[in-house]
């Protein structure tokens, strides 16, 4: 937009910018995807809702426990048939093919996923789709060469997979599953979530074109109920589940006592610290990425930010002024720097811990950008004077909502940054590399940022403690939770 000089003084607000929505091809109507074959699944039709409008999206068929079996059976006979048969090396061509599907209809997903998730197209275009690829590509690689992980010369598959994914990053999430599984070796059945299921359904395609044998992924439709049913499903030999801390409980108690492997990556509150040294414009970027990325819907977000006191004032007042210039609006806007809120339950959580915040006398400070009159929308919320034992500072809030504490000395900070159940995500940030290195060896976090945050790799090991869950996901401790490392092979 040329500058407007109509009132006298220049106008620099940006022009909308938006992606077209006939990129996303989105159907009508979208079908499970089962032994290799698209079904009409036996239980009700789900609406799967824009976010951005809070509007009808799509219509999506959900399968019933019948058709989940048949889906288990399937896995297990492409276990037992050709997918066990195959060299790595076979493998490792099937997920490059995927990998290179998914770069092919990279612009597709990016719209589709926008469409349906509500977060801005900048986020699914760079961040979401590529890295989605990236993990295939990754994991093609190391197909053949599993018996180079360190878990002996041969390391055996676990058979069949049953993996549930969340809403948050619906085709990353995917990817980061199925990606590993295969190239262990494994079959996989996959729940995605029931707010987000169109981006899987597509990499469902992508797959059904890259040929692999059917059976091999099977990716089943519809709400929680399915996703306790397969979870359960006797014919599972491995589960992976990334969502709540809730569930992933429920879960746990499911396979006690069945010998079945489990990984479960939950949810958290992550400790982003800044000490006065700390360069804080760099430190001011980090902040509100590690709490606005995906509108703050991210289980890693850095959610408490821990700040020496001596710089609590000018960092705050450098945030604020950071943030206001936060675009918040339509996600298919290229401009757009925070979405919608995923969906309206997601929303009323989000609204319900931030009046706790204020009723628990915490002062909060809110984005003065504009809201869609349509949509889940939330301001970035900020947060100052919280305490330890608020809500908003004790709870997963999983929106755009960041608590501000204040800290004296570093034992103080490892103090207030450990006191959590969690123990996902963490991040320092300081001048001196000794002191991060010392903060990192005391912090309790599966993932540790130093003087950066949100930096994910498929090389490297993501996943949690505590109440955050257990097992890694990515680099060769990710592929040791789809193998079976007790084989004797392995202890010798
Ligand atoms: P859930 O844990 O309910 O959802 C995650 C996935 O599990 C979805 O596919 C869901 O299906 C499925 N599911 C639901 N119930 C069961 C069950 N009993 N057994 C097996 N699978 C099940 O998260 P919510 O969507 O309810 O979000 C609630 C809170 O969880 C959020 O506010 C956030 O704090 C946290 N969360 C954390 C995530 C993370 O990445 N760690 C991701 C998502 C949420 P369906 O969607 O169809 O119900």
């Amino acid at each position: 937009m040329s500058p407007s000089t109509e009132s006298g003084s220049i106008d620099w607000e940006y022009a909308p910018a938006p992606e077209s929505e006939a990129i996303g091809r989105v159907k009508d109507r979208y079908l499970p995807f089962i032994d290799g074959k698209f079904i009409e699944g036996g239980g009700d039709d789900l609406v799967t809702i824009n976010p951005g409008r809070g509007e009808p999206l799509s219509t999506v068929s959900t399968v019933d426990e019948a058709d989940l079996d048949t889906a288990v059976r399937a896995a297990r006979r492409a276990y037992e048939g050709p997918w066990s048969k195959l060299s790595g090396a076979e493998r490792g061509k099937y997920l490059f093919r995927i990998a290179r599907g998914i770069a092919e209809r990279s612009r597709e997903l990016a719209v589709l996923e926008s469409l349906d998730n509500g977060k801005p197209i900048k986020e699914t275009r760079d961040f979401d789709v590529p890295t989605a690829a990236q993990h295939f590509f990754y994991h093609a690689g190391w197909a053949d060469k599993l018996g180079h992980l360190g878990y002996g010369p041969d390391p055996r598959p676990l058979g069949v997979a049953g993996q549930v994914i969340p809403w948050n990053f619906p085709l990353l999430m995917a990817a980061w599953k199925i990606g590993p599984a295969l190239a262990a070796g494994n079959t996989v059945v996959i729940k995605p979530a029931e707010t987000t299921p169109l981006s899987a359904l597509v990499l469902a395609e992508i797959i059904a074109d890259a040929d692999l044998p059917p059976g091999v992924v099977n990716v089943v439709t519809g709400a929680g109920d399915i996703g306790a049913a397969l979870v359960g499903h006797p014919g599972l030999d491995k589960v992976a589940f990334t969502g709540s801390t809730a569930v992933g409980k429920q879960i746990q108690q499911t396979l006690a006592g069945t010998g079945r492997k489990l990984t479960l990556e939950l949810g958290g509150k992550g400790a982003n610290i800044v000490f006065a040294d700390a360069a804080i414009d760099q430190a001011v970027e980090g902040i509100v990425n590690g709490i606005f990325f995906n509108s703050g819907q991210v289980c890693c977000a850095g959610s408490r930010l821990l700040v020496q006191e001596p710089i609590a004032e000018e960092l705050i007042t450098r945030l604020i002024e950071r943030t206001e210039t936060l675009r918040v609006g339509d996600p298919l806007d290229k401009n757009t720097d925070v979405g919608a809120i995923n969906s309206r339950a997601q929303w009323n959580k989000i609204t319900e811990l931030t009046q706790a915040g204020i009723d628990e006398g915490a002062q909060v400070w809110r984005s003065s950008c504009p809201l869609p009159d349509k949509g889940f929308f939330v301001s970035p919320t900020i947060f100052t004077g919280a305490t330890q034992t608020m809500r908003i500072a004790r709870e997963e809030i999983f929106g755009p909502v960041l608590s501000v504490i204040t800290f004296r000395t570093p034992d103080e900070a490892l103090a207030k940054a450990n006191n959590s159940p969690y123990g996902l995500s963490a991040g320092v940030w300081t001048e001196k590399g000794s002191r991060a290195m010392a903060m990192a060896a005391r912090l309790q976090a599966g993932v540790i940022w130093d003087n950066t945050w949100n930096k994910f790799d498929p090389a490297s090991p993501f996943g949690g403690y505590q109440e955050s869950g257990f097992g890694r996901e990515g680099g060769p401790a990710g592929l040791a939770a789809y193998l079976d490392t007790d084989d004797e092979a392995v202890i010798k």
